[in-house]
C-alpha cells in the first residue's frame, strides 16, 4: 500500500456507504487520479477482431457465444481477418483486438476439424497464426483476449503481440453454483484465471485485466476482487490497466432478467478501484453509457476509455468514420482533460525493454512519442 491508497477493509466500507457520502467519495478518487494520471484521458484506435464466437463456456450474460449452426456462429478465415485489419488500417487503427470464445475444440467436434484444415490442434495455435498474419499483412499491433491460457500458451502468443488479456471477473465461487451466472462456466473458476494472470506477471506480458459488476457478485466480493488483482500487480507489476464493466441486460441472454447496475454503482465502484489501486494504475471503463453521465466517471478516477473501433462490425465506410471518437474527445474536453491516443500497450510500459517482444519493439518505437502516446501525426482523427 502507498501513501495514497486505502486497505481491503476500508475499500469494503465504502462501496457500501450511504449515498450522501458518494460526492466525497468520488472527489477523493478524481483527485488520486489527477495526482497519479495528469489530465490526459487515453484510448486504443482499434479493429474488433472476432475469430471465432465458438465457446465451450455458457456464462449466463454472454451475448457473444454461439453454438455450431447457431445464427451468428463463425469461426474467421486468414482471408476474413486479412481484410479486416487491413480495412482497419486504412483507417488509422492502430490495435487488432483478438477476442473469442474459449477452448471451442473441447466440446465441438466441427472446430476440430475447421482447425485441422487450417493447420492447428488448439484454437490458440490458430490465434497465434492469425497474429502473425496481422503482423505480416498489415501495421496493426495485436492485443489477445482468448480465456485462460498455460505458460506455453502465454509464451508462444507472447512473440506476436504487445499485450493481452484476461478478466478476472470476479473472486466468487458462489457464481459457479445452479442458477448462478458461471453454473455451466469452467473456465470461470476464480483460480485459473488467477493463474493466468500470475503467470502472464512471470513472462513480463503487459496485461489488461478487471471486474465485471452485477453478475450476482456481494459488494464484498468485488473489492475481494480488485484486491487480488492489486496483488498481483504489486507482486509483477505487468497490470497495465484494469476495466470496471457492468452487466448489461440482453433479449437474448439468459440473465436477461437480472437487473443492470446504475451509474451510481458503477461510479462508485470505479472510485473504490482508483483508491485501492493507487494513483498510477490505468483504469478503465467502457463509455457506453448516456452521453450526459459517462464523463462524470473521469472525476471517479477513471483515466482510459478503452479501445474505440472507427469501424462498425457489419459496415465498413472509409468517408464517414463512427462519430465515437469525436464524441469522446468533446465530452472528455468538456470535462477539462485532454484526450489522446495510446496503443495496445499503455504508454509507460513503451520504454521498459523487458515488456516489449523484440519482434515489435521497432513498430512501437515508431509509433509512439517520448511519453509512450502515439505520436500526433498518427492521430488521424484529430482532423475529423
Ligand atoms: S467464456 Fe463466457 S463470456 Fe467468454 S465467450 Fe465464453 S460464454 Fe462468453
Amino acid at each position: 500500500m502507498t501513501a495514497h491508497t486505502i486497505g481491503h477493509d476500508e475499500a469494503r466500507r465504502l462501496i457500501a456507504a450511504p449515498r450522501d457520502a458518494l460526492d466525497d467519495l468520488l472527489a477523493r478518487a478524481g483527485e488520486v487520479r489527477d495526482r497519479g494520471r495528469g489530465r490526459i484521458v487515453t484510448f486504443s484506435k482499434k479493429v474488433f477482431v472476432p475469430l471465432t464466437t465458438l465457446c465451450r463456456d455458457y456464462c449466463r450474460y454472454c451475448t457473444f457465444r454461439r453454438d455450431p449452426g447457431e445464427p451468428g456462429a463463425h469461426t474467421m478465415t486468414p482471408d476474413e481477418v486479412v481484410a479486416l485489419v487491413q480495412a482497419g488500417a486504412r483507417l488509422g487503427a492502430k490495435e487488432a483486438l483478438f477476442s473469442l470464445g474459449d477452448k471451442p475444440e473441447a466440446l465441438f467436434p466441427e472446430h476440430r476439424a475447421f482447425l485441422r484444415r487450417m493447420g492447428h490442434r488448439t484454437t490458440l495455435g490458430y490465434l497465434r497464426g492469425m497474429c502473425a498474419l496481422t503482423l505480416q499483412e498489415s501495421t496493426l499491433l495485436p492485443h489477445v483476449n482468448p480465456g485462460v491460457m498455460a505458460e506455453r500458451d502465454l509464451a508462444a502468443l507472447r512473440e506476436v503481440t504487445v499485450s493481452m488479456g484476461l478478466m478476472l471477473e470476479t473472486l466468487s465461487r458462489r457464481l459457479l453454483e445452479p442458477g448462478m451466472a458461471h453454473e455451466r462456466a469452467p473456465d470461470k473458476v476464480p483460480a485459473r484465471r488467477l493463474r493466468t494472470i500470475e503467470l502472464a506477471g512471470k513472462l513480463g506480458i503487459p496485461f489488461t485485466t478487471g471486474i465485471l459488476i452485477g453478475i450476482g457478485e456481494t459488494l464484498d466480493e468485488r473489492v475481494d476482487a480488485l484486491v487480488a488483482i492489486r496483488d498481483l500487480h504489486q507482486r509483477w507489476g505487468h497490470v497495465q490497466e484494469v476495466i470496471i464493466q457492468n452487466f448489461r441486460a440482453k433479449p437474448r441472454i439468459p440473465m436477461r432478467d437480472a437487473p443492470e447496475p446504475g451509474f451510481e454503482d458503477l461510479a462508485r465502484t470505479v472510485a473504490v478501484a482508483r483508491l485501492l489501486l493507487g494513483p498510477d494504475v490505468n483504469l478503465q471503463a467502457p463509455p457506453n453509457l448516456s452521453a450526459a453521465e459517462y464523463p462524470r466517471l473521469l472525476g471517479a478516477g477513471l483515466n482510459d476509455w478503452g479501445g474505440i473501433s472507427p469501424l462498425t462490425s457489419d459496415h465498413i465506410n472509409p468517408e464517414a468514420p463512427w462519430p465515437a471518437i469525436r464524441e469522446l474527445r468533446r465530452a472528455t474536453e468538456g470535462a477539462g482533460y485532454a484526450l489522446r491516443e495510446r496503443l495496445a500497450l499503455y504508454p509507460e510500459y513503451v520504454s521498459r525493454a523487458e515488456f516489449v517482444t523484440d519482434r515489435l519493439r521497432a513498430r512501437v518505437a515508431e509509433l509512439t512519442d517520448g511519453r509512450g502516446l502515439v505520436k500526433e501525426c498518427h492521430e488521424h482523427w484529430r482532423s475529423w
